[in-house]
This record gives C-alpha cells, structure tokens and sequence, in this order.
C-alpha cells in the first residue's frame, strides 16, 4: 500500500473543504471497498478524509412519510432500526443480506451506493423505493444517480449526506447471492407505493442497477405475479461472466420478480 495521510474530521463542511484542497483526495466511511482497493494497489490516494467522526451523518432521522437515512450509518444500523423496519421492510430486509456480520457492522450506505458495484444491494432498493440521494449540494432522484458500472452522478469533491426514502410498506427484496462474496448475482426490489409498482434489479445488467419497467407496466396493470409470466428480458442486456450466463440472470430475475410479488400480497 503507498504511503498517505490520514485526516479526522467532525463536520461535513470540514470534509469538504479538505476534498477540495488536497489534490488526489477521498473520503473513507467504511472502508470494505477503498482499503481492500488500495492493497491491491487499484487505487492511492494521497490522503483519506475518515467521515467516521461526523455524529450527523449517523443519525435515522424519521420524517412524516420518509425516513432520512445518513451516510454513515452502517447496513447493520439499517436492518436493525425499528422505524425503518415498520416502514420500509424491504430496505431492513435488504441491508440484513449484505455480506457477513462484519462487513454489515462496517459498512455504510453512503460508501455503497457512491461506489455503485453493479452487483451492490442498496442501489436495487435507491431505485425501487424512489429514493433522493442528498449531497452537501444538492437532491438527486435515485432515477437520475446511477449512471453505469461504478458511476454515479456525483460531482468531483461532492459528499453523500444521506438517502430519503419514503415510507412503502409493501416493499420486499429477494436476492440470489454469490456462495463466496455474498454479492448479487441477481437481486430483485419489489415495492409498491402511490405511484404503483416499482421493480429494480441489481447484480444482472450489463449496464448496472436498473429498473425493470415492462414489469412495473404490467403489474400496474394486473397485480399477479402471473402478470410478469409472458415478459421476456434481453438477453444481450444481462451480464454474462463466470459466476451466471446472461440467459440464466434473465430466468433469475423473473422467478425472483414473481416470488417477491407472491410475497407481497400475501
Ligand atoms: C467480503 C465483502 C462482502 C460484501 N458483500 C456485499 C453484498 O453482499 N452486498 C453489497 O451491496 N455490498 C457488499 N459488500 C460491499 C460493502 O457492503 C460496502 O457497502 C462497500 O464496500 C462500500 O461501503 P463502505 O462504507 O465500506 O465505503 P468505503 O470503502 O469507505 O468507500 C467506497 C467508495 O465510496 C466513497 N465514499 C464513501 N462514502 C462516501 C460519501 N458519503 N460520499 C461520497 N463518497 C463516498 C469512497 O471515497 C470510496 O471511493 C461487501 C464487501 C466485502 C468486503
């Protein structure tokens, strides 16, 4: 690993400013990505900003039909917070399937969903509960975030503050996982809320996370999951590698999809 410097600090403002000024800078919250990046020499940067001592970016502030879920707050938190648990199921559920115990504890959504790994949960869950991801700028619709693989709107020294997720009871998340890294091979977020169904999917697509709209159209249409039965995915869309051909994420994501309906109207 290359040498570099370590700073602390207490406020967002602070991070900020310290992105700015040091050339080649970025912000460490839980370290499961960046740490094992830059031992593998993937990634050196001249100085790591920790985040770990801003209070703020910790806090699950519930608001009248949203909860506000800080940046730092590790997946952990998330699956165990009550609120988010009798509001949003889906998002508790997903958070309490990511990794091992110790990758929860440290983790962080603001980490996750800025690094965007197509495999990821929590971008599946941004898009299917029409989340606003906050920065220290500004709101941006989950819709408008994820631009591809590991790419995201953020500008260059912008800073994730937290996720807004409206309440959406009727909200569930099944995922196919790796046997070995725990991510997604393929990974459904099903939830519906005022404006309809809204279906995600992360772990499958050649281009990342996406939303699988034909699948939203016609639940909105006939809420069965023998609604989905006649869609048919593009196979040329789905990632093809050595964990799962594209054809088989494709097959994936539609028994998934029509388990995680099931679910819901139970
Ligand atoms: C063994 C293992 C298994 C895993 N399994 C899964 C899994 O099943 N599902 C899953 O979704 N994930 C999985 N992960 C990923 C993990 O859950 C973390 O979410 C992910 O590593 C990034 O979060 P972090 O807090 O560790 O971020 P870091 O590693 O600290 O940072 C990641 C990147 O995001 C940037 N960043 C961090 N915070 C912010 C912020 N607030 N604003 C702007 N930029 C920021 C950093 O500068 C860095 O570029 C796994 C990781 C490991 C090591």
């Amino acid at each position: 690993m290359n040498r570099f410097d370590f700073k602390r600090v207490d406020s967002v403002q602070a991070a900020v400013t310290l992105l700015c000024e040091i050339e080649d800078s970025s912000v460490l919250a839980g370290g499961q990505t960046l740490i094992p990046t830059m031992k593998q020499g993937l990634s050196a940067p001249a100085a790591l900003i920790d985040l770990g001592g801003i209070s703020e970016l910790r806090e699950i502030r519930i608001e009248e039909d949203a909860i506000v879920v800080g940046a730092m707050c590790t997946h952990a938190d998330v699956a165990n917070s009550s609120s988010i648990r009798q509001h949003i199921p889906g998002l508790a559920h997903l958070a309490g399937q990511i990794g091992d115990a110790q990758v929860r504890n440290r983790g962080t959504i603001g980490g996750s969903i800025a690094n965007n790994d197509p495999a990821a949960d929590y971008p599946a869950a941004c898009l299917g509960l029409d989340a606003t991801i906050l920065t220290d700028k500004r709101a941006i619709a989950a819709d408008s975030f994820f631009l591809g693989l590991f790419e995201t709107a953020l500008d260059e020294g912008e800073l994730i503050t937290g996720v807004r997720f409206r309440h959406c009871r009727r909200s569930t998340y099944l995922k196919f996982r790796n046997p070995a890294s725990r991510f997604a091979i393929v990974g459904v977020f099903v939830g519906r809320g005022k404006e309809g169904w809204r279906v995600a999917i992360t772990g499958a697509g050649r281009d990342g996370v996406f939303r699988w709209r034909a699948a939203e159209e016609a639940l909105n249409g006939d809420c069965r999951p023998q609604a989905l039965e006649p869609l048919r995915l593009s196979i040329e869309e789905m990632l093809d590698d050595i964990h799962a051909k594209g054809d088989y994420r494709a097959h994936l994501i539609k028994v998934l999809a029509c388990d995680a309906v099931e679910k819901l109207l139970r």
